[in-house]
């Protein structure tokens, strides 16, 4: 099945068109400066070359047509006509409680997405406008899918997604723990399952998902136990420049002090935090790691603070689930910085973590990373949404 994943922000968006029988990507691209004047790149595998053009896009319908136009380009393109896309899958970030899977759009669907947006109100307009110019460029014969960061976690239990608030903050305005990068933690999971030989409902995982926004999840028999994203994708770890968790206490003082109203702060603790907000130099792994090695000692202490909180929501997933069978490191620094899976996944001998070194000096590869002795696998698999994505959306078209 040819199927085309869209993942549409409110002035970009992302596509890859994958056939799902032998899982190759057959193109892919990015449309960007969407509302402004647009901008559209894109390379057809095969082709050596990643084209750049200038293409007018007042709105997602123009970047959805420039897309196919593309796919269908008598020199570049990779099909013969749109008639060969069988389905469109759509990354959507936040399902609330409504969706604990991926689901075939129709207008109960779309009705029920627009009741989400209040909990994502920056990413899920712009996910539905992709939707709908999808649906209004292809036609309605043409399936769609909705696939969402959040489903996978609907399966925590209360004692994991309750906040201690006044429990009608829950009942009444659905505030509670939802998590995301569901989907790539969803991933992982079955590929750890994979490699290790076992299925899937008899192994605990603790997948460790660290790019420029990370999360930890507690995957037990399949199932997401729990995870340190919660209402919104600001809480659990310092990432790249949002600040994780923090003692609400520090917004009044901070406020107050400095007269900034809720907006600000906001912006401070998405925008400017972080381990860009600790060192001032970067947001970029990469970036820190040199200055750090430079004697920069505020970039160090940002990737060791970062490293430490990975460390300690594994000791507490653990801890969670009884036990633990493997480790997971997956997305751009887990997939590629041996030195902070080292620093992450060493002091945790006690619990039967015994790293490889060798193993462990490689990047963006599906390897078993821990000693061929130690009792607890530690895992470095590439990420792949697109995939995920475009599998279920086969599912279920
Ligand atoms: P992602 O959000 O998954 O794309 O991950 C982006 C983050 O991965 C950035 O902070 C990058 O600096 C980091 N990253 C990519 N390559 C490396 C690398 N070789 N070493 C350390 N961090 C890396």
């Amino acid at each position: 099945m040819k199927v085309l994943v869209i993942n549409a922000g409110s002035s970009s968006l992302k596509y890859q068109l994958l056939d799902t029988g032998n899982q190759e990507v057959l193109a892919k691209g990015l449309c960007e400066r969407i509302g402004i004047d647009g901008k559209f790149t894109y390379k057809a595998p095969g082709k050596n070359t990643i084209d750049a053009v200038d293409v007018p896009m007042p709105t997602h319908s123009e970047a959805i047509q420039a897309v196919l136009n593309a796919l269908v380009d008598q020199d570049n393109g990779v099909i013969a006509s749109m008639k060969e896309i069988d389905a469109v899958g759509h990354r959507v970030v936040h399902g609330g409680e409504t969706f604990a899977n991926s689901v075939k759009i129709d207008e109960k669907v779309m009705a029920a997405l627009e009741e989400c947006i209040p909990l994502a109100p920056l990413h899920n307009p712009a996910n539905i406008t992709g939707i709908k110019a999808c649906q209004a460029v292809m036609g309605p014969d043409v399936p769609q899918v909705a696939v969402f960061d959040t489903a996978f976690h609907q399966t925590m239990p209360p004692v994991a997604y309750t906040y201690a608030l006044p429990y009608e903050y829950y009942e009444k305005d659905k505030v509670r723990r939802y998590g995301f990068h569901g989907t790539s933690h969803k991933y992982v999971a079955q590929r750890a399952a994979a490699m290790l030989g076992r299925p899937l409902e008899e192994v605990k995982l603790i997948s460790c998902h660290l790019g420029n926004g990370s999360s930890v999840t507690a995957i037990d028999g399949g199932k997401s136990v729990d995870t340190s994203m919660g209402f919104t994708p600001l809480a659990g770890l310092p990432m790249g420049t949002r600040s994780g968790d923090l003692d609400a206490g520090i917004l009044e003082y901070l406020m107050g002090k400095y007269s900034m109203d809720i907006r600000e702060m906001l912006n401070v603790l998405n925008k400017k935090s972080g381990v860009l907000g600790v060192s001032g130099v970067s947001s970029d792994f990469r970036d820190l790691s040199k200055a750090g090695e430079e004697g920069n000692q505020r970039a160090a202490l940002a990737v060791d603070m970062f490293n430490y909180g990975v460390k300690k929501y594994i000791g507490a997933y653990a801890a969670a689930m009884g036990g633990v069978d493997a480790i997971i490191f997956t997305a751009g620094v887990g997939e590629n910085s041996p030195e902070q899976r080292m620093a992450i996944a060493s002091g945790l001998e006690y619990m039967g973590v015994k790293m490889d070194a060798q193993a462990n000096n490689t990047r963006g590869k599906e390897t078993v990373i821990s000693a061929a002795d130690s009792r607890v696998k530690v895992l470095l698999i590439p990420t792949n949404e697109e995939l995920m994505i475009a599998l279920d959306t086969a599912a279920l078209a």
